[in-house]
């Protein structure tokens, strides 16, 4: 077995983005034997960026299966620059755009919405938040950023948290102003948020919507075709019933549920450490198993994320090792499930003409 060998193996390796081969896109930028040791420099997009530790791992694998004397082996992730391409017509640049939804308020839904945007830029992703839920914006509250939108020459400004685009409906409409829009305002809002905030080149638009009504979920699907949605609820079976509404509303718009989360799906004593499953256990991931949807994780009920919540310190919770895991997880495995889907249907690389 040679180097040759292992070249020809590597550039073989399907980009988890677009289910291309690195050879094809250009990806693979070093491979160097240095006596015992190999040093391989690979380019992947931020997009992917959650799946960096175990690519990075699986490249590693397969450089000690084709040059078996190598003593070490270091490889090393660079930025492959791939923009996003625009999603619908509107002028909005995401590779993704993700609507987090459930059957009802109160499950936790802007939290969860909150934290996988979260972190899927604390892994290196370009993310945006859009919090479109009218009848309670509360990432204002979680984030403690407040403030009125600003104009930004002739667009929106978007707001920063942590390095994340930010915008909500709560930094449009002043907030003692009830919001009890429907059909043709409701579409307006959306819309301006979509075209006229300065969401820049995104890997994904988390937005945050309001629970149970199919009204912004219909003019998405409208001005976004490629959007999926995620769907939150708790493992207590009334609100998987509304979860299972939620779902079937995003079905009816032909919008794909891309995932399951289970939020409060367990308290794990902070004194004993023992786990008590207040609102049941394991629901959601048994309804997502019977409805062949992705399940993407749980998150614990914790003192933590309600008292960060309220004192608008939300990103805190990544610092929480009772906490971060999960929410991690859950960003880890919708990514690695759109990614499963890309490479099941590669698109067809455009070459430039050299
Ligand atoms: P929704 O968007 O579904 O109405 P929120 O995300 O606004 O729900 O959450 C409602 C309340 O529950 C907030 O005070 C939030 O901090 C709290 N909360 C959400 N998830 C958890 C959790 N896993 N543990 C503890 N509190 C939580």
């Amino acid at each position: 077995m040679s180097l040759e060998t292992f070249e020809q193996v590597l550039g073989k390796f399907l980009d988890p983005e677009n289910g291309v081969p690195l050879a094809a896109g250009r990806q693979v930028h070093e491979v160097r034997l240095d006596g015992t040791a190999v040093k391989i420099r690979v380019a992947f997009s931020s997009y992917v960026a959650p799946l960096y530790p175990e690519l990075r791992d699986q490249i590693s694998e397969l450089a000690r299966t084709y040059l078996p004397g190598a003593q070490r082996v270091d490889v090393e992730i660079i930025e492959h620059p791939r923009p996003a391409i625009p999603a619908g017509q509107l002028g909005l640049t995401a590779k993704s755009v993700i609507l987090v939804g459930s059957g009802k308020g109160g499950v936790g839904k802007s939290t969860v919405a909150l934290s996988v945007a979260l972190a899927l830029k604390k892994a290196g992703c370009k993310v945006g938040l859009l919090d479109a839920d009218v009848y309670g914006p509360s990432v204002p509250q979680l984030t403690g950023v407040r403030g009125q939108a600003a104009k930004a020459g002739d667009k929106i400004a978007a707001f920063d948290y942590d390095g994340m685009k930010l915008m909500s409906i709560g930094y449009m409409v002043p907030a003692d102003k009830a919001v009890i829009w429907r059909g043709p305002m409701l579409h307006s809002a959306v819309t301006t948020f979509l075209r006229d905030v300065e969401w820049g080149n995104l890997d994904f638009l988390i937005i945050d919507m309001p629970p149970g009504t199919g009204d912004i979920a219909l003019t998405l699907s409208q001005v976004i075709p490629g959007a999926s949605a995620v769907v939150v609820c708790t493992p207590q079976e009334v609100a998987l019933i509304d979860a299972v509404k939620a779902v079937a509303m995003f079905q009816q718009v032909k919008i794909p549920v891309v995932g399951v989360v289970e939020n409060m799906s367990s308290f794990i004593c902070p004194d004993t450490g023992k786990r008590y499953d207040i609102f049941g256990k394991g629901g959601a991931r048994q309804y997502a198993e019977e409805a062949g949807l992705p399940f993407l994780g749980e998150i614990p009920i914790n003192i933590g994320i309600r008292e960060r919540g309220d004192a608008g310190e939300s990103a805190a919770n990544f610092s929480d090792p009772t906490v971060a895991p999960f929410l991690e997880k859950i960003a880890y495995q919708l990514v690695r499930y759109l990614s499963q889907k890309a490479v099941q249907s590669p698109v067809k690389l455009q070459l430039p003409v050299l």
